[in-house]
């Protein structure tokens, strides 16, 4: 959550797969660049909001050494970029093997986790592993991201990414609806803009027909 002196509108999560969400944490809604990944404080902020981390993890990490966060942030930003090539380079058609040279960024970060389970329980009340983190340091909050990228590389349909149709909205999506038909980043920010700027439209070429 953003607070009320923050004059930006809260951060996008439409894009249906954390990963396409982190690549919208920077956008143009109304024409003007926001970034909601300026400084440490805000990525954890929107880790909260993006459901990764809980309020404990959060306020934890906040009494911590900003100029750490400050750095991972900024990690986070540069990480998120690299992405934005790759998801831009490869949207649209199913991912080939040779893809693989290109992850080596990512490889390198997803070599930093630490990982391990616990046993709770899972499913009908059965026993089951659960991952965990300690979240011990400030660069261990890029690692669910990272571990978000993987998925998106290993498990999405390339040829369900797309960007928003509006050319003047940068937010991208994982269609993942049934009909494979998704247009927009959301109707409410550009699917109805984009009704009403039809609808205009047709009403202008009925006004000079008469
Ligand atoms: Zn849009």
């Amino acid at each position: 959550m953003t607070s009320s002196t923050d004059p930006r509108p809260d951060a996008f999560f439409v894009g249906d797969h954390l990963a396409m969400d982190f690549l919208n944490s920077v956008a143009m809604p109304a024409g003007e660049r926001i970034e909601w990944l300026a400084n440490g404080t805000d990525l954890i902020n929107w880790l909260w909001q993006a459901g990764v981390i809980d309020a404990k993890i959060a306020k934890r990490f906040r009494s911590e050494n900003m100029r750490a966060l400050d750095d991972v942030a900024a990690e986070a930003r540069v990480l998120r970029e690299w992405l934005r090539s790759f998801v831009k380079q490869h949207a649209g058609k199913p991912l080939r093997q040779s893809i693989l040279m290109e992850l080596e960024p990512l490889n390198q970060l997803l070599a930093r986790d630490g990982i391990y389970f616990q046993i709770g329980v899972g499913d009908g009340n059965a026993p089951s592993m659960q991952p965990m983190r300690r979240w011990e340091k400030p660069e261990e909050l890029l690692l669910p991201i990272a571990e978000a990228i993987a998925d998106l590389v290993c498990h999405a349909d390339f040829s369900l990414i797309r960007s928003c149709e509006n050319e003047a909205c940068t937010l991208m999506f994982y269609d993942r609806t049934k009909s494979h038909a998704r247009r927009w980043c959301s109707m409410a920010v550009c699917g109805n803009r984009a009704k009403a700027t039809a609808h205009r439209a047709r009403l202008r070429g009925k006004g000079t027909s008469k």
